[in-house]
């Protein structure tokens, strides 16, 4: 990624007066779900509060224009057009719209990656054994992310698709994303980028990437409302999907026997929605932007370097992440100690981690002999003085190492 001169440095203690949580709990559990900004908040409770006064038909149309700016900042957020993106109610919602409306046949190959979010997965298998389509998992190169030379041998005609995780759920990991984009493109290969982790807290640019299509979810790296996710397809590959299911937003009944598609990417959302979350979740993204994505990465790497360096003074505790370039997310073990105890252990000192287990991520897990990880993800409102909170409680594990 190209970076817009040095980032500004973010006032950490504006960001954490802006977020109510961080009065309550150490919050490393940014990549499940992020502590919300007052303003995403306020901004849905008070359109529900409307829905209550003047009903939510009136609401929505009287709220026309905070709705439809969530195209707008996402558009800004990723580089894209406003109408090249859908609005839906997860990430996975939006990366099965787009996978599902692929066509397939027997012979067909899809390259995929070691990082590969579990659920993905299980729609790869379950297309494979409907169609005959088969699966080619690209291997790692040396560093551990996804191996570019690796996937420039598989590139063939039979490939029909190349669908990459860039950050995964369950290490640090940033796969290499424009440069697998540069050989799809130049293969002329659909690209599908899942970009859930990625989202929030690294710059993201879709013409750069060179990605067709881009998932993402709301609640992660965005501090977006739960239940929100969006869907990015270029104007290059829209045509070409046919969505798995539709209706009277997605398409029009044009005549007795006929419906058109919408010429645009919304063709992959449905009619009704959460229109208190939609606004949420544009107010999120536009949060972001004022604070800038390369100072947010700038903090949270600083704040995830930090916290490998401790972890890895720690006796008996392994750091897990692998990859050239790592982001906010810390994976570790602890020798002799199953992960979810340690989860529980920290959750005791208001410490909120979580763990990976291999059934998220078994191309990845399962391949390192590792059947679950903590993981403690930071954000930019994250402190070092949380992180040795963490380490502190870890020395205090009550069985086991490190003691
Ligand atoms: C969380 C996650 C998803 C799923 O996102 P949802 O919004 O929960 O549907 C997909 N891919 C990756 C890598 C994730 O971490």
């Amino acid at each position: 990624m190209t970076r817009k001169g040095n980032p500004a440095t973010l006032d950490v203690d504006r960001a954490r007066r802006e977020t109510p949580g961080c009065a309550n709990v150490v919050h490393l559990n940014n990549a499940g779900a992020a502590l919300p900004p007052a303003v995403v908040t306020d901004a849905v409770v008070d359109h529900l509060r409307l829905e209550a006064r003047m009903g939510g038909y009136e609401a929505a149309a009287a709220a026309v224009a905070s709705v439809n700016n969530v195209y707008d900042a996402i558009a800004r957020l990723i580089g894209s057009r406003p109408h090249e993106i859908a609005v839906v109610e997860n990430a996975t919602r939006a990366w099965d719209m787009a996978f599902y409306a692929m066509r397939f046949g027997p012979g067909d190959r899809i390259l995929t990656a070691r990082a590969e979010y579990a659920s993905n997965v299980i729609a790869f298998l379950q297309t494979a054994a409907r169609t005959g389509a088969r699966i080619e998992v690209v291997d790692d190169d040396e560093h551990g992310q996804f191996s570019v030379d690796d996937l420039r041998r598989r590139l063939d005609d039979d490939v029909k698709l190349v669908a990459v995780t860039h950050v995964p759920t369950q290490s640090g990991l940033v796969n290499p994303a424009a440069e697998i984009g540069r050989l799809t493109r130049a293969a002329g290969v659909p690209f599908l980028l899942d970009a859930c982790q990625s989202i929030g807290q690294l710059p993201i640019d879709v013409a750069e990437i060179g990605c067709d299509v881009l998932s993402a979810t709301g609640r992660k790296y965005l501090r977006g409302p739960r239940g929100t996710g969006f869907l990015y397809v270029s104007d290059r590959l829209i045509d070409q999907l046919d969505p798995p299911f539709l209706d009277l937003h997605a398409a029009t009944w044009t005549d007795h026997d006929r419906y058109e598609l919408r010429p645009d990417a919304r063709r992959f959302e449905s009619w009704e929605t959460n229109y208190a979350t939609k606004i949420g979740l544009g107010v999120a993204v536009d949060y972001a932007l004022r604070w800038g994505i390369e100072s947010i990465e700038d903090r949270v790497t600083t704040l995830a370097t930090y916290l490998r360096r401790r972890l890895a003074e720690l006796p008996g505790v392994v750091v897990q992440d692998r990859g050239k370039r790592l982001c906010g997310i810390v994976s570790f073990t602890v020798d002799g100690i199953p992960a979810a105890e340690i989860q529980a252990h920290l959750a005791r000192a208001q410490i909120n981690t979580s763990t990976s287990t291999v059934t998220s991520a078994r191309y990845d897990l399962a391949a390192r002999g590792l059947s679950a990880i903590v993981r403690a993800s930071v954000h930019y409102y994250n402190t070092e003085d949380e992180i040795d909170l963490l380490c502190a409680a870890l020395s205090r594990l009550p069985n086991g190492r490190p003691r």
